[in-house]
């Protein structure tokens, strides 16, 4: 007989399912673009099939967020990856389920871990829970944001890394983003799409960016960089600076891989975002030689 443990959604005695942090509908994209196995930006010589995954809800749970999930992946991941001409994406009231389930997955995975802020994490994870479960109409100040990255083709200010572009555009990671004794958000990545779940900040106004609406709204893809917050910008530059140093240690083994994968089908690769964006952070910093 299998184990019944509590669902940490429904919070019911249930058989827990290995749910994702990032949708697997990520990874299936990546997978056809030819651009060869995902490798983790920490331990490059590891490929990630299927994403991280853990046990954390039932499978009733599991069916809600993925009605979110699917209409995320349709209306906006897809066409955005894909780079079709859109500059604005409409949403409905999936959208911010969709962050928000986002967020509080990663909450649950990697604030266990997170000495301070302690009861602003249980608050917002409770409030984040609620909401998904329909028990609340919005997440109050627990407020989700949406960023959608593109390619750095010309630097305007100092970047300290030959890896920005590869990072933006080709990374998936999450992690809790903490930057002094007042702020701390969820930060979740998938591709060119940055979400953010604040759970604590002493500026609501710098986080204007692209704040989710509950029920409807519009999302811009320009002048991205411009209104990020400046701490924000050096967190994802210390991430590019860990993608490359981490990039030296991939083996010689995994290289040829690498390379075996390439010559299967060139013509798609140099059409992947893999490829531009190696090639534009390239000619970027031998223009600085
Ligand atoms: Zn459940």
């Amino acid at each position: 007989m299998t184990e019944l443990q509590r669902c940490l959604l429904c919070q019911k005695q249930e058989k827990l399912q290995k749910s994702h942090i990032i949708p697997k509908f990520a990874y299936s994209w990546h997978q056809k673009t030819g651009q060869g196995p995902l490798r983790g930006s920490t331990a490059p010589n590891k490929r990630i099939q299927d994403g991280y995954k853990d046990f954390l809800m039932c499978k009733n749970c599991e069916n809600i967020l993925s009605k979110w999930e699917k209409s995320f992946c349709e209306n906006i991941f897809t066409p955005y990856q894909n780079n079709t001409d859109v500059s604005v994406f409409s949403y409905k009231d999936w959208l911010l389920k969709f962050s928000t389930s986002l967020s509080w997955r990663v909450l649950n995975i990697i604030t266990p871990a997170v000495k301070l802020f302690q009861n602003d994490i249980q608050k917002a994870s409770d409030i984040w829970r609620k909401f998904l479960l329909d028990e609340i109409p919005h997440p109050a100040e627990f407020q989700q944001h949406i960023i959608l990255l593109d390619l750095i083709e010309k630097e305007t200010f100092p970047i300290q890394t030959s890896f920005i572009n590869r990072y933006l555009l080709t990374a998936c990671d999450f992690d809790i983003f903490t930057n002094n004794k007042n702020n701390i958000c969820t930060y979740t990545k998938i591709f060119k799409f940055i979400f953010i779940g604040i759970i604590a900040t002493d500026n609501h106004r710098c986080w204007k960016i692209n704040k989710i609406n509950a029920n409807h709204g519009r999302i811009a893809t320009k002048h991205i960089y411009n209104n990020m917050p400046i701490e924000l910008w050096k967190f994802i530059e210390s991430k590019a600076c860990l993608m490359q140093e981490s990039s030296k240690k991939i083996s010689t083994i995994q290289q040829k891989s690498i390379t075996e994968n390439i010559s299967k089908n060139p013509k798609q690769y140099i059409e992947s975002i893999g490829f531009k964006s190696a090639l534009t952070d390239y000619q970027q910093h031998k223009d600085k030689q």
